[in-house]
């Protein structure tokens, strides 16, 4: 393969983007490319991300990575979903798990049967039809890809782990690959006066990178494609208000659940992430509603376990890069923008930068297109779901605090009204041009936030009532009788992946 005008690239941040950039690229083109990555220990990285998507293990199968010594090596467990408290009331619980719920039958999805069900009295919990919920609920993991003797999918999952660990792991392997680290602090970027590309960067003992190509993971600073370049930010702070985050580690609660808990509070939420040696905690919230006190006060009072540090604040604020390519460079991880961290899709947003970028690595000569392209399905990427999130703030009958009502209130994104509209009147959902979250996942959270359908696809009645009744039955049978025989998480990463005890 030929690597066009790019010879030499230069990735901006040793963070778990820079890492996650450098391990990919190194691994694919390494031959090719002579990939140097510059970090600051002075600077150091964000320090939290710790709660993952199933899409990962494509992006850590593509570096040929073995899951054990993965989990291994970050401390790592599995997750099978968010649980959602207090969201669409006070008291409230649902889950948004992973993977299918029920089974279509036919051209119908499987909620109108359900829904259909449910008018007629017997439908019982949407959930009850997710294998994924009802492992989690019972703290049970095995890797099983489909329910044996039945069409039914099996556990789909994804990780809880140490990010720093993970770009240390990641470190390893792209130095492997022969990438160059260098240490130091960048302190001037140099363009070039005609075309506006970045030649080079300058560090604070004189050291000058020059490069091809430059990727910009500095993080919240953004210190190529904000700062040198001057792409602007596009603000969501009006749907997505929250613009803080209290993190603390603590000692792990008496149980290993295998999901993140999410707890709404009275101006944002609280994250709950259990990892082998110790759990992360964080309250996420909205200055203008809560004062730091407060939100820490909060966090600190409602910890399982022991803190193990003291707490720190990280601002931020939520939003998007204005292009994602600009001249000779593109920007991802939180250089790129940040929507909340509630359904863990930072990391992700990150792998699909990767992927988009190789798929369309420039050639040689100017290729417009090819960046307008990019910046078109990154942005995309980002809308959809900067939606889903907004969904989670304006779907509640909360009105016990200032911050639910602003959220009720909010006007939301049109792409979004349309969306929850037609689920309201017609019970239908389409994932719109490959979006990352599917039917299922906008299914559990609109329901489970309080949004019921009023109707059904008519096509649901064509059943008779005892086949349904008979359906629904079997479908829970399978998946509680599979439910059984799965071992419970502590279970099963003692036998397969618990890290060695210095391994922190
Ligand atoms: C509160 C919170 C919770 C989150 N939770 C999740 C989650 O559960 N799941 C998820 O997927 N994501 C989550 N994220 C996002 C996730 O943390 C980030 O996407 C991920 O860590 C990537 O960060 P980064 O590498 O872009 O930036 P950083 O980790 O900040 O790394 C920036 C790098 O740039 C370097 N750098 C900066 N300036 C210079 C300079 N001048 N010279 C040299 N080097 C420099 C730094 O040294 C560092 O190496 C969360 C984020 C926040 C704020």
């Amino acid at each position: 393969m030929q690597t066009g005008n790019i010879k030499k690239l230069v990735i901006v941040g040793g963070g778990t983007a820079g890492w996650m950039a450098a391990s990919l690229l190194a691994k694919l083109m390494g031959r090719q490319l002579d990939i140097t990555l510059i970090e600051s220990d002075d600077i150091g990285t964000v320090g939290v991300g710790e709660a993952t998507i199933p899409p990962i293990q494509i992006f850590n199968s593509a570096l040929g990575l073995n899951e054990d010594e993965f989990l291994k090596a970050t401390m790592g467990t599995f997750k099978l979903g968010i649980q959602f408290e207090n969201w669409g009331a006070v008291g409230d619980k649902y889950m948004h798990a992973f993977g299918p719920i029920g089974r279509q039958l036919g051209m119908v999805p499987f909620q109108h049967y359900w829904l259909r069900a449910k008018a007629e009295g017997y439908g019982g919990d949407l959930w009850d039809f997710s294998f994924n919920y009802q492992a989690g609920k019972q703290d049970r993991f095995a890797r099983l890809k489909q329910i044996p003797n039945s069409p039914l999918e099996g556990i789909v999952h994804a990780f809880h782990f140490d990010a720093g660990l993970y770009a240390r792991y990641l470190r390893k392997g792209a130095e492997g690959f022969g990438v160059e680290r260098i240490e130091g602090m960048i302190t001037d970027v140099s363009l070039d006066g005609q075309s506006g590309n970045i030649q080079s960067v300058t560090l604070k003992d004189g050291k000058v990178v020059d490069g091809d190509f430059f990727i910009d993971c500095s993080g919240f600073r953004s210190l190529l494609m904000g700062q040198a370049l001057g792409v602007g930010y596009t603000d969501w702070t009006g749907w997505l208000p929250c613009d803080r985050a209290v993190a603390v580690p603590a000692e792990n609660g008496p149980r290993m659940r295998p999901y993140t808990q999410s707890i709404a509070h009275a101006a944002g939420w609280q994250w709950r992430i259990p990892l082998q040696h110790r759990a992360g905690n964080g309250h996420v919230f909205c200055s203008d509603y809560m004062s730091e006190d407060e939100a820490t006060s909060i966090l600190l009072n409602s910890l399982e376990g022991k803190p193990l540090a003291d707490p720190r604040t990280i601002p931020f604020r939520t939003g998007r890069r204005e292009k994602f390519w600009h001249k000779n460079c593109i920007c991802m991880g939180l250089s790129s923008g940040f929507l909340e961290p509630l359904e863990s899709t930072s990391i992700h947003l990150i792998q699909n930068s990767i992927v988009r970028f190789v798929q369309m690595f420039p050639g040689l000569g100017e290729q417009p297109t090819n960046v307008d392209e990019y910046n078109q399905q990154v942005g995309f990427e980002f809308e959809s779901i900067r939606d889903f999130i907004i969904l989670h703030y304006n779907a509640t009958s909360r009105t016990d605090s200032p911050f639910w009502q602003r959220c009720r209130e909010m006007e939301i994104p049109e792409s979004l009204q349309q969306k929850i509209e037609l689920f309201r009147e017609t019970g239908r959902i389409f994932r719109f041009n490959n979006e990352l979250f599917s039917e299922a996942g906008w299914l559990q959270v609109m329901l489970g936030q309080g949004i019921t359908p009023k109707a059904y696809h008519p096509m649901a009645d064509g059943l008779e009532e005892a086949k349904l009744r008979e359906y629904l039955h079997n479908l829970k049978t399978i998946i509680d009788g599979a439910v059984g025989k799965l071992p419970s998480q502590k279970d099963f990463i003692a036998a397969n992946c618990s890290a060695p005890e210095n391994a922190g």
